[in-house]
């Protein structure tokens, strides 16, 4: 391990990629149930977070930065709400990285989406995907999986996650203006949310 930064850096360097990569299916998931603007925010706002520096400092350092630059750089409801995820799992994670230290700051991310949103978990958001990955890493780590393995369960239940979106009801960002015609659709920030943590295996182990 080069360095906790150099870690992170990787980390949001493979998310700008994949949200690149899946793009259109992004806008086409917001189409249904949105505004379709899903995939270009998250294109843009990673894009401006790979190109400002992220050399030097501390993995929390990088997460920050990651974090205010989405929050300046993300019009739409996810800019603010994984601005606030990378600025509170930055500010949380500690040096030296360990697995219980980057659980807790993972937690510590997704929570602030809850207060940020005032949502919790079945109200068909990002949520539904960020907190049962939240749970299978805490819950690897406790049982000492290594970080390959602790990221891999993570990105299994996030996937399976956004997919358990499908046939609920939005209750809360623009879906839940459509009420029970929102079921039928996975939530496009509850697939972002899965690729956000599927990110997590290629950047190698963080601690
Ligand atoms: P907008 O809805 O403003 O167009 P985006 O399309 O970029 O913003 O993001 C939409 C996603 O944001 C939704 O699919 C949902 O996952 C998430 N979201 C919206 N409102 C909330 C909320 N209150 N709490 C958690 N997540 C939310
Ligand atoms: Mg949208």
């Amino acid at each position: 391990m080069a360095s906790s930064a150099g870690w992170a850096a990787a980390w949001v360097a493979e998310v700008a990629r994949v949200v690149t990569a899946d793009r259109e299916r992004l806008t086409a998931l917001d189409a249904a149930i949105g505004d379709a603007d899903h995939g270009a925010n998250l294109e843009r706002g990673f894009a401006a977070v790979t190109s400002g520096s992220t050399a030097g400092g501390t993995a929390g350092e990088v997460l920050v930065g990651v974090g205010n630059t989405l929050i300046s750089r993300v019009g739409g409801a996810s800019g603010p709400l994984y601005g606030s995820a990378f600025r509170a799992m930055g500010k949380a994670l500690e040096e030296p990285v360990t697995g219980t230290g980057f659980a807790a700051a993972f937690q510590a991310g997704v929570e602030a989406v809850g207060k940020l949103g005032r949502s919790a978990e079945g109200d068909k958001t990002m949520l539904d995907a960020l907190l049962p990955a939240s749970r299978a890493l805490a819950g690897a780590v406790r049982e000492g999986c290594d970080a390959r393995e602790a990221f891999r369960r993570a990105a299994e239940a996030a996937l399976a996650g956004a997919r358990a979106t499908i046939p609920l009801v939005a209750r809360k960002g623009r879906a839940s203006y459509l009420g029970a015609r929102s079921a039928g659709h996975e939530d496009p920030g509850a697939a972002s949310a899965a690729l956000i943590v599927g990110a997590l295996t290629a950047a190698g182990p963080a601690w």
